[in-house]
């Protein structure tokens, strides 16, 4: 009798690790109150990483709390930006300090300082936002900048933090300016999973897709109505969309589900010294315009023409830039957008996830043709 042979399917083993959501969110008016139990349980000597003005704010907030449960902090900033120069100093604080926790406090770039910094030094990492404008308190990844302000290099971080404390009483007394930033930051995500992932067969990513959906419709449905009644039910989801869905979308996307051109103008932009003003998710908002722009010139991608139409009109509601006037770039030298138009085309670029192929050329007449019919 002829034995029966079982056909075995090879399973490949890739290291596919997915880092979805921070251990822990808390959110609340006035939360931070309430957090030292969940801080204590972290560390007893936390190194608290932010601007000096913010880390001022927040150790009135803080102070009694590290009494109540004898912590031992120290206080430092991350100026002058989130770069290689910054990390060293802060490594130097935390060895000095025998810090057995980070605490990020500000927006991003100072989260992304605290969170890499933790990182390197194998810690615990505690984030606290105070301002909507990105979803960096959420996410395991840190941008590097040079210390003038441009960007580097993105690092993938080991996990998302082990605590997010959401205080609306914080976010509240930030500029306005930095939540309709982040309302650019976030809705860039749509724009962007549906190019680099609208395609795919994977269910998470299918998941993440759909939730940066729900997120474009949340931010255009009530955003105006969330700027003009600061504190209010509308202003308080729309800040829930920009720091925590926005982060739940990174989390569950994960490595398939990229930035693309819009993060990828942005960078390039932060090239130039006069951007710097700007805000992350300014820059980016414009990056999605460029992008839809480069879908109708090159894709001749009808579609894309009706959605910049559509944001432009979001855009002007909100107080977004539509141009790079809008963004205080009208005296910039060609030259020097032509430089930010070559970073921008860098060969690793995440511009080149676009389904067709982009010159710096073709770039540049799609920067300067935003607002156009
Ligand atoms: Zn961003």
């Amino acid at each position: 009798m002829p034995t029966k042979t079982t056909k075995i399917t090879p399973v490949t083993t890739k290291l596919n690790s997915l880092f979805v959501s921070p251990t822990q969110v808390i959110q609340g008016e006035g939360i931070i109150s309430q957090a030292g139990k969940g801080i204590s349980r972290l560390g007893k000597r936390p190194l608290l990483v932010g601007g000096k003005q913010t880390l001022e704010l927040i150790s009135a907030h803080l102070k009694p709390i590290f009494k109540q449960f004898k912590l031992t902090a120290a206080f430092d900033s991350y100026a002058p930006d989130c770069s290689e120069t910054s990390l060293k100093n802060l490594t130097e604080a935390t060895q000095n300090h025998q810090a057995d926790l980070i605490i990020g406090v500000g927006g991003g770039k100072a989260l992304d300082t605290a969170k890499l910094l933790a990182y390197q030094q194998q810690l615990p990492i505690v984030t606290i936002p105070t301002s909507g404008a990105t979803c960096a308190a959420w996410t395991a990844l840190s941008n590097v900048y040079s210390n003038q302000g441009a960007f580097q290099y993105d690092v993938p971080l080991s996990r998302c933090p082990d605590l997010l404390i959401l205080d609306y009483n914080l976010i509240k007394a930030a500029p306005k300016r930095t939540l309709v930033a982040g309302i650019g930051d976030a809705i860039a995500k749509w724009y962007e999973a549906s190019v680099s992932s609208g395609q795919s067969e994977a269910t998470l990513t299918i998941a993440a897709v759909q939730q940066a959906r729900v997120l474009r419709d949340i931010l255009l449905q009530k955003s105006v109505k969330a700027l003009d009644k600061i504190g209010g039910e509308d202003w308080r989801e729309v800040v829930n969309a920009t720091v925590l869905l926005a982060g739940v979308i990174g989390g569950l996307g994960g490595a398939n589900c990229r930035t693309v051109a819009a993060h990828a103008v942005h960078n390039g932009l932060t090239h130039i010294p006069a951007a710097h003003h700007a805000l992350h998710g300014e820059k980016v908002a414009y990056g999605i315009l460029v992008q839809l722009r480069l879908e109708e010139m090159i894709q001749g991608n009808k579609l894309a023409a009706t959605s910049r139409q559509q944001l432009l009109k979001f855009y002007e509601e909100i107080g977004l830039p539509r141009s790079l006037e809008d963004l205080g770039l009208s005296q910039v030298t060609l030259e020097e957008l032509r430089q930010a138009a070559i970073v921008t085309c860098h060969p690793n670029s995440d511009i080149h996830r676009l389904p067709f192929k982009v010159s710096p050329e073709q770039l540049l007449s799609a920067m300067v043709s935003t607002v156009g019919a």
